[in-house]
């Protein structure tokens, strides 16, 4: 039995950036939405840094000086060595769009949803855990209460918690994770002579897959190497000892951190960092947005400017088919796949270009077969039509 009742045009499960920038631009088109939001303290986020690319989203938004202006850093470009031993940089800075950030990723994403908020957006503390058809209405369970919908936005991220319960399934190319820390130094940090260094991303290819380093706003380091699950115990990565040995096996990114006077990591966090999309990412009623959609290896970087160009153009389409236009959610659903297909085909580049070694991961990248390294595509979502339970 549920206690209460409440009616909107939208309800938008998951408030990351896909659900705030979608539930933000369904409120300004002036849909009466909630946005249902899972308090997570203890979420591990991966440092990320935010694209320059991002800038005329958030612009678009009407939010841009709003959650950058404070607690987050410039990022001037990424340093990598991938296809060579030494390092190339790629510059923002005279790029069209300027610098990007390297972000508070907490404080980030409350500003988008504080933002969506004073647009009038209903916020929802809990977890959507269920959502059935009710005529041309969804009847969506939150935390044990029900909202009353027509249209409901899944942007739970990579799980695709709604759209698979909808009928939807996750197609998966790889399971990439990320074995990741955040390292404290005692070297030179901010508006130093090597400031501008450090405030860029460097990324080395490594015989197991890459390492990634940042610096982030409070002045630490995230650190990651990143390989398939069936190759983490093979390449040392499991504790924090044999981390720092394959470390020592890199060049820049060991350099930068030992410039930055790091200590070794105490303690390791595994994120999924595979590249995944739904089978449609819209159907009668519904549609997804961000990771929930499509979910990119973060060798490209782009996670984050994605889920505000789908929570956008999803909010645009769910305008259009709520005035009449009747194809606007399959167009979207189009949209989002040959988005996907695109990254897949640019992936596929990258890697070949990236290839020192012949050994599984790489081979696995580049010769041109899919790439799981656990068990079948598709098999760690379990798909079922029906209504969600
Ligand atoms: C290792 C790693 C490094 C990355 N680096 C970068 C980078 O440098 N730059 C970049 O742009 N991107 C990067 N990304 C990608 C980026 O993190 C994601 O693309 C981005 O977070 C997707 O946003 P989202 O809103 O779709 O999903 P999320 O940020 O995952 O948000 C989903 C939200 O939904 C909530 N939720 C889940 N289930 C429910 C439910 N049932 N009910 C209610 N709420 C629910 C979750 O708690 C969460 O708050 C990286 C990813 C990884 C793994």
């Amino acid at each position: 039995m549920t206690s209460r009742r409440k009616g909107a045009d939208v309800l938008v499960a998951g408030a990351g950036p896909a659900g705030s920038a979608a539930a933000l631009a369904l409120a300004t088109a002036g849909a009466d939405v909630v946005l249902v939001h899972r308090e997570h303290p203890s979420r591990w986020h991966a440092g990320e840094s935010l694209a320059p690319t991002a800038r005329p989203l958030l612009e678009h938004l009407g939010i841009l000086d709003r959650v950058t202006a404070h607690g987050h850093r410039p990022c001037y470009g990424h340093h990598s060595a991938w296809g060579q031993d030494t390092v190339t940089a790629s510059d923002f800075v005279g790029g069209p769009y300027g610098s990007g950030w390297h972000l508070d990723r907490p404080l980030f994403d409350r500003s988008m949803r504080e933002a969506a908020r004073e647009a009038g957006v209903s916020h929802h503390s809990g977890c959507v855990t269920a959502a059935v058809p009710a005529g041309d209405q969804w009847r969506v369970t939150v935390s044990g209460a029900e909202v009353v919908a027509p249209y409901v936005v899944d942007a739970t991220g990579a799980g695709a918690r709604v759209a698979r319960r909808l009928g939807a399934r996750v197609l998966a190319t790889d399971h990439l994770v990320a074995v990741a820390t955040v390292l404290t130094g005692a070297g030179p940090q901010g508006d130093t002579a090597r400031g501008n260094t450090e405030r860029t991303s460097l990324i080395e290819s490594a015989a197991f897959g890459w390492w990634y380093t940042a610096p982030l706003p409070s002045g630490q380091h995230i650190a990651m190497a990143v390989t398939d699950p069936d190759l983490v115990a093979r390449a040392g990565l499991r504790t924090p000892a044999g981390w720092s040995d394959a470390l020592a096996t890199s060049r820049h990114v060991r350099e930068r951190l030992a410039l930055c006077g790091t200590r070794p990591p105490q303690r390791l966090t595994v994120l999924r960092a595979g590249t995944s999309r739904l089978s449609a990412a819209a159907g009668p009623g519904w549609v997804a947005v961000g990771d929930a959609a499509t979910a990119t290896d973060p060798i490209a970087a782009r996670g984050i400017t994605t889920a505000l160009a789908t929570g956008i153009t999803a909010a645009g389409a769910l305008t259009a088919c709520a005035g009449g236009d009747e194809h606007a959610l399959e167009r979207y659903a189009d949209l989002a796949s040959a988005v996907h297909a695109e990254f897949l085909r640019a992936r596929m580049v990258c890697y070949r270009a990236g290839r020192r070694w012949d050994t599984p991961f790489w081979t696995r990248r580049t010769e041109g077969r899919p790439v799981i390294g656990l068990g079948e595509a598709g098999r760690v979502a379990d798909a079922r039509p029906g209504s969600w339970r």
